[in-house]
């Protein structure tokens, strides 16, 4: 069984035969959320970058069930010091579990909280699943790297922000997703606080507008690849 659900802002959380590998898991003050690590078993955190609503529960989540981080190097030393397990990795390098593999991306964005002036580079990451390519944009701007992926990667379902404000708002997105040629566009980031509210029904029909298809997913909800 392999699983993509979505746990609300950029949460995700993959299921492969009794893996679990969580992205971004803010969930402790995520309006949206309603998940129960406890309930899984977690193989891997990914963690894009240091802001709070991405880094979230990483530490607790990984301390309490012994789960690796995987994030760039001086966000990963942070969580060590902090006493969670954790591996670092350089934007451009590649990890291979078990599972499958994961690439750390460029993106965009800064990366920092308020005990980390300095994070490190905030990164987007590409999953290779037995050849199901799932690219998580992490925060980021409108970027030319977006052709590069797709040329390069062909991921074939692309997990933009929408929200704008902090990230590329739906027209943004919708040129990244022409950008990545991406068959499945799955759209996160939005509608968790009153600054990033977006129309989804705009994203969704500029998306299908460009013959792609595009995944609103509700929270909790998800697709088997
Ligand atoms: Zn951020």
């Amino acid at each position: 069984m392999r699983k993509l659900t979505y746990i609300g802002h950029s949460a995700f959380f993959i299921e492969k035969d009794g893996d679990g590998i969580l992205i971004d898991p803010f969930i402790t003050g995520n309006p949206l959320a309603n998940f129960d690590y406890k309930q899984k078993r977690i193989s891997q955190i990914i963690v894009t970058h240091a802001h709070s609503d991405h880094l979230g529960d990483a530490i607790v989540i990984s301390k309490a069930t012994g789960a690796q981080i995987i994030a760039v190097f001086e966000l990963a030393n942070y969580c060590i010091d902090k006493g969670a397990k954790a591996i670092g990795v350089g934007i451009g390098g590649k990890l291979n579990f078990k599972w499958g593999s994961v690439k750390f991306l460029p993106a965009v964005h800064t990366s920092s909280n308020p005990d980390l002036p300095y994070g490190g580079l905030a990164a987007g990451v590409l999953l290779d699943i037995e050849g199901t390519t799932i690219y998580h944009a992490g925060d980021t701007a409108l970027m030319p790297d977006f052709s590069m992926i797709g040329e390069l990667y062909n991921p074939y379902y692309a997990i933009l922000p929408i929200g704008g404000y902090y990230t590329m708002d739906i027209e943004d997105a919708a040129i990244a997703a022409k950008m990545l040629f991406s068959p499945e566009i799955i759209p996160m980031h939005y509608n968790t606080f009153p600054n990033i509210k977006a129309d989804i029904q705009k994203f969704v029909n500029l998306i299908e507008e460009q013959g792609q298809k595009c995944l609103p997913l509700k929270v909790n909800e998800y697709v088997e690849f």
